[in-house]
């Protein structure tokens, strides 16, 4: 039998202006055809925002277009947003796949709404500092994945300490189509040591010439490991301790550290997993100043704070580096998405095994790390759009549209004509309670675990092809995600 020529996804409402929504039918193949609007005006949130609304719309609406020769795809007047796109995300192969594996995290991802994932340099053996390296994990990749996929790669102190040719391996990995490179100012692994400030501002250096970003864990090293020894001396082991010697002022340390060193090189800084209000204060000016500065934060640092630890069932699962803060940090982290001084949420997906790694009576043990790409776009369509935090065109920016600006995926990111056909179909007429049985990530376990998000991610599109169906479970996952060269 012939293929249909073409495909149409239909009756589905995407994001416009503020809260404005378009209902449209969508003609596509791996691209996007399309975008055939179905009324002549756009739709407020506030007319269909529950089950009766939408229905009295529906009724309400002319005939509906009919076409032939085409595969059609019923989008039941659901919202479609442009694929979400996670940029970091540590999903452990090759090397850690006792944690997690890219073929259970991008099932996750799949499950979440995700068609793109940036993946981190430092949790590879080897890691992805030089192109012999990216070399090995891009094979190591082949086949395994649902999603589409760039890489992060890294300086290291390790490579400093070994006196490797790091220009030419910056520009090699940059020739290899990397997004940018990811450092530390305090690293908990001897596969990927921190850089001194010293250190990170020769990295800098030649970094810059090649209009890639430098990411950073932004800590002060000192700051926390004399902390952490006094308190470990007096036998503290709760995560009260952990999060004395993890404080703010120890981001905002370091946040001034890198500030200095982007007043003597004209690098592009971007500060990872944001977690306090004194490091977003910090990078507000320093954006103000004409630094090249951006940031992210998590679903973790909106969602939770201190006093959550309390919770001995979400205790261990909720420890990541740095810790979450309270709740002026909370407020204030969402103020920093709405007046665009953070450009995207990321997840910091890092999984384990948790009956191993996350078991500890000793906080000071447990693993850092939440496996959340699965959870963040209805975390964020939930917590930040439906309950008012942001518009609906901001969450789909901070989602998808903003990263792939940022880092240059020219492909992904919006729903306009010519963009890849990855699409998210997502409920928000429904809710449901996040189960840690329900996850596909290796490691089934969250601090979301029983909260109840109203967004259901129905189906997820990857260059015009169903990868997740949550109510036709597919015959067989097909691993068709690409490395895509930036
Ligand atoms: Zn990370």
């Amino acid at each position: 039998m012939l293929q249909p020529a073409r495909k149409i996804l239909t009756n589905v409402f995407i994001s416009a202006e503020g809260n404005k929504l378009k209902l449209v039918d969508i003609i596509f193949d791996d691209r996007i055809k399309q975008v055939v609007p179905l009324l002549n005006s756009q739709t407020e949130w506030s007319e269909i925002s529950n089950k009766e609304k939408l229905k009295a719309f529906i009724e309400k609406l002319p005939p509906i277009s009919q076409y032939r020769n085409s595969k059609i795809y019923d989008g039941n007047f659901l919202f479609l947003m442009p694929g979400a796109i996670d940029p970091h995300v540590h999903f452990n192969t090759p090397g850690f796949e006792f944690r997690d594996d890219f073929k259970h995290a991008s099932t996750a991802a799949a499950y979440g709404g995700v068609t793109t994932v940036i993946d981190m340099p430092c949790t590879s053996i080897p890691p992805v500092t030089s192109v012999e390296n990216l070399n090995i994990k891009l094979s190591a990749l082949e086949g395994k994945s649902l999603v589409d996929y760039c890489l992060w790669g890294g300086i290291s102190g390790n490579d400093f300490d070994e006196q490797k040719d790091l220009k030419m391996q910056v520009d090699e990995l940059v020739k290899a189509g990397v997004a940018g490179f990811k450092t530390y100012l305090i690293s908990g692994m001897d596969s990927f040591r921190d850089l001194t400030p010293e250190r990170l501002l020769i990295a800098a250096e030649y970094v810059k010439e090649l209009n890639k970003p430098i990411a950073v864990h932004a800590e002060d090293k000192n700051r926390i490991n004399t902390r952490s020894q006094k308190l470990i001396a007096n036998g503290e082991t709760g995560w009260k301790a952990f999060v004395k010697a993890r404080d703010s002022e120890a981001e905002a340390r370091a946040i001034s550290t890198l500030i200095e060193i982007a007043s003597k090189c004209d690098c592009r800084f971007h500060i990872v997993h944001l977690s306090s209000k004194a490091g977003l204060e910090l990078i507000r000016k320093a954006k103000a100043e004409a630094l090249k500065f951006s940031t992210e934060t998590c679903p973790h640092y909106l969602a939770f704070t201190q006093n959550d630890f309390n919770d001995k069932i979400i205790s261990n699962y909720l420890k990541t580096s740095p810790p979450v803060k309270t709740d002026v940090d909370k407020k204030a982290l969402w103020e920093g998405l709405r007046d665009g001084t953070i450009s995207f949420v990321t997840t910091d997906h890092a999984g384990c095994n948790p009956a191993v790694e996350k078991s500890s009576k000793n906080f000071w043990e447990v693993y850092s790390g939440i496996p959340g790409v699965e959870h963040r776009v209805p975390f964020l369509l939930s917590e930040g759009f439906l309950k008012g935090r942001l518009t609906l065109e901001q969450t789909v920016k901070l989602l998808s549209t903003n990263a792939s600006e940022y880092f240059g995926i020219v492909d992904k990111g919006s729903l306009d004509v010519g963009k890849d056909a990855d699409f998210a179909l997502i409920n928000m007429w429904s809710s449901e309670k996040i189960k840690s049985n329900n996850m596909h990530s290796k490691g089934k376990y969250t601090p979301f675990e029983g909260r109840e998000f109203s967004a259901i991610v129905e189906q997820t599109f990857l260059r015009g092809r169903v990868i997740m169906d949550r109510r036709n479970e597919l015959e067989e996952q097909v691993c068709f995600g690409e490395y895509i060269k930036i």
